[in-house]
């Protein structure tokens, strides 16, 4: 046995933690990772400029078998015609959400937009257009500390490191 192993692969995952990597067309970063002060479209520099977003990730398990509780309560106290029970569908469903609220972790995704592309999605906001490479942006494969992001320029990746994994 390897009495350096897991110690080394916890230092790596601390270098990774903080920094912006590419693997083909998906960039991945951590919670807490700063991107680049480039536009995410063309590379050109973003001057500070950034669209914040704020996403949440959650375990699948729960995500998936959370919300159908009290539906499942509601079904056995119509199914039993169980007043008490009934009485607890709407309970159940608040410490759900309450719960919810604690289980889930936020991810800030800031990113950068150069002058050009700015005047690009205010004009196709003006216009309701939604469809705009900024806005496609979405993660992918989340872990609870990282995520993937969808969407970005190629310009934008080829100048992030590859990642080594
Ligand atoms: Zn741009």
């Amino acid at each position: 046995m390897n009495p350096y192993a897991a110690p080394r692969a916890r230092l790596e995952h601390d270098a990774l933690a903080g920094t912006p990597w590419r693997t083909g067309k998906l960039v991945r970063i951590g919670r807490e990772t700063e991107l680049p002060d480039r536009c995410v479209v063309c590379s050109a520099p973003a001057n500070g400029y950034r669209i914040k977003r704020r996403l949440y990730w959650a375990p699948a398990a729960w995500t998936w078998t959370a919300p159908f509780v009290p539906v499942v309560v509601f079904v056995a106290a119509t199914f039993l015609a169980n007043r008490a029970l009934m009485l607890l569908v709407w309970p159940t469903a608040i410490v759900l959400y309450v719960t919810h609220l604690f289980v889930r972790k936020p991810f800030r995704l800031a990113v950068g937009l150069c002058p050009r592309h700015r005047t690009i999605r205010r004009a196709l906001l003006a216009m309701s257009v939604i469809c705009i490479a900024v806005m496609v942006l979405a993660l992918r494969e989340w872990h609870p500390d990282y995520g993937w992001i969808a969407g970005t320029g190629s310009r934008f990746r080829e100048a992030l490191p590859e990642h080594p994994g």
